[in-house]
């Protein structure tokens, strides 16, 4: 008999990996916040005893959703400005309402919410892009969650930084102060090609190939923003990108609802990652990411929430249900993004994206035992003819009721483990209050 930290019984295990198996009856053993094994329940309790046992007699274990695109702690701008184009609510809404309230404790206070709503709707790790990442750096930290804390670059001088060179420096120094701690990753993270000049770009694009690193970039996210690049520079966003040098396998593209063929094929070659947001792109109008064409050329999607103030949530089982519908519409076709393909944008496929897939994404005997168990037991999930189509059409986040990052339980019965919700909750309440 062999002694794990937590050895958890579940009706079923989805673990996705190749050939999309969903396994019956199955449980997972977890030593020092990695996965040991993964076998059938009556062979786990005859090969192992843990310090920690749980039955999960009615739910599915699927790996931790990866939401691929965040900005946490706009969270507290939830709802600020809704039904507006992306220009006018950019312009008009979004950065004067940051110039007049983002500060060190509002990064604080809004990436706490959004960790908690992200914890609570399954997602056990998130890819940032938002001004101080060394607090949200600490906040997820502290919160056990892993997070990517994109290394801002803008041209413009905001709260974090004055200049290109400054963001650069504060971010190369947050890298070094989180090097060795398992749970943060630091990907670069240029706002777009419209707020970033060429020299910056030139001088990320040569620390990336240098320490391997992402470039999470918003791009392509619509067709206004295309078609001013053209009268500006002459050439689309993405070409200019390629002029740099930066579109590698180290690309994390977001939005890309303006691709023509040529494109398609450009980052097919280059092996670089798409991030699809439907809900936002929706919301703003942005338009469509042709989804479905971009996996057919061979390309990885991830899947991302975007900011809590163009979405209005980070509930990436919602996520998944509209980008699995659209992804059928726009691609006039309904075995478009099947409940499978959608699951692994949001879990494997973001792993991918950023580097991650040999510690996280999937449930595999030596990654990281980031899980979450959601409960099959209701009304509305009966039937249950296949777990994964449930997960995709017909579940909701209120269903999650447990988290595991790195084996660490961070959501028991849908109470949080290390944040506290009512703290929480009183805090932004506060916030409200201010910014009314
Ligand atoms: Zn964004």
């Amino acid at each position: 008999m062999n002694t794990v930290d937590t050895l958890i019984h579940a009706r079923w295990v989805i673990p996705v990996t190749d050939g999309d198996p969903v396994l019956d009856h199955h449980s997972i053993a977890v030593h020092d916040g990695r996965i040991v094994a993964i076998l059938p329940t009556e062979q786990a309790r005859a090969k192992y005893q843990g310090h920690i046992e749980n039955e999960y007699h009615s739910h599915a274990i699927i790996p931790g959703l990866i939401n691929a695109h965040t900005h946490a702690s706009m969270s507290l701008f939830r709802g600020i400005a809704d039904d507006l184009p992306l220009m006018d609510w950019l312009n008009n809404h979004i950065w004067p309402a940051e110039q007049q309230w983002v500060n060190e404790e509002f990064i604080h206070d809004g990436s706490e919410l959004a960790i908690a709503e992200m914890l609570r709707s399954g997602t056990t790790c998130f890819n940032d892009m938002y001004f101080f990442p060394n607090i949200t750096a600490r906040v997820a930290r502290d919160a056990g969650i892993r997070a990517c804390v994109g290394l801002i670059v803008i041209d413009f001088p905001t709260v974090w930084a004055n200049n290109a060179d400054e963001y650069i420096e504060k971010g190369l120094d947050l890298r070094d102060k989180f090097r060795s701690d398992a749970l943060i990753h630091t990907p670069f993270a240029p706002h777009a090609p419209y707020t970033v000049s060429d020299e910056p770009l030139k001088r990320l694009r040569v620390l990336s190939d240098e320490m391997d690193l992402p470039v999470h970039i918003h791009l392509h996210e619509t067709m206004a923003e295309v078609e001013l690049a053209v009268n500006s520079t002459g050439m689309r966003p993405l070409k200019r990108l390629e002029e740099l040098g930066l579109i590698s396998p180290n690309l994390v593209a977001v939005h890309m609802t303006q691709l023509n063929d040529d494109e398609i094929k450009l980052l097919a070659e280059a092996g670089s990652h798409v991030v699809h947001c439907p809900e936002s792109n929706l919301k703003l109008a942005s338009g469509y990411c042709p989804v479905q064409k971009l996996i057919d050329a061979g390309i990885n999607v991830a899947l991302g929430t975007d900011g809590a103030a163009s979405n209005n949530d980070h509930n990436m089982i919602g996520e998944m249900h509209t980008a699995a519908l659209t992804g059928k519409c726009v691609a006039n076709d309904a075995s478009a993004l099947s409940a499978s393909q959608t699951l692994r944008m949001a879990t494997i496929n973001g792993a991918k994206a950023l580097g991650l897939d040999s510690q996280t994404g999937s449930l595999e005997a030596g990654k990281y035992a980031d899980m979450v168990a959601i409960d099959f037991n209701s009304l509305e999930l009966s039937p249950v003819y296949n777990p994964v189509s449930h997960l995709v059409y017909s579940c909701g986040r209120e269903q999650v009721t447990d988290v595991w990052v790195a084996g660490k339980h961070l959501l028991k019965e849908r109470a949080l483990t290390t944040l506290d919700e009512h703290k929480i909750i009183s805090k932004v309440q506060a916030w409200n209050d201010k910014i009314e």
